[in-house]
């Protein structure tokens, strides 16, 4: 098994990502960049604890107990007791635990996209510009 995906708070804990499978299809970020996009292929086990609540939907990291109020990886903080519901029913919509496995990155930014992005417009520009 490859160690696709490493995880940083916990070393044994590798193996959850078992296939990324590149696509052909492309996606314009909202700065103009193009990214490609990629299906994430997840072991059976870490689907379950996704579930359960015992691994970040977004980032993936194990967690101490289920759903924390916050993911406890530094860089990530997800509010997962108020949100991996909402993130499950997102990323692994129609998908059982011991179904094939996996989550769509498209609509993972799509998430991030509609919770993040910030209107623009409707800054006045200071008179020193
Ligand atoms: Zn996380």
């Amino acid at each position: 098994m490859s160690r696709i995906w490493t995880p940083l708070t916990d070393p044994d804990d590798w193996g959850v990502v078992q296939d990324i499978e590149p696509s052909t299809r492309m996606r314009e970020l909202p700065d103009g960049r193009m990214m490609g996009e990629s299906r994430i292929t997840l072991s059976e086990d870490a689907m379950g604890e996704i579930f359960a609540g015992y691994r970040c939907a977004r980032c993936l990291e194990r967690q101490e107990s289920a759903f924390p109020e916050h993911c406890r990886a530094s860089w990530c903080r997800f509010p997962m007791r108020e949100h991996q519901s909402r993130q499950i029913e997102l990323d692994f919509v129609g998908q059982q635990p011991n179904s094939p496995l996996g989550f769509n990155l498209e609509r993972e930014l799509d998430y991030l996209e509609q919770t993040h992005y910030v209107k623009k417009g409707s800054v006045t520009p200071g008179k020193e510009i």
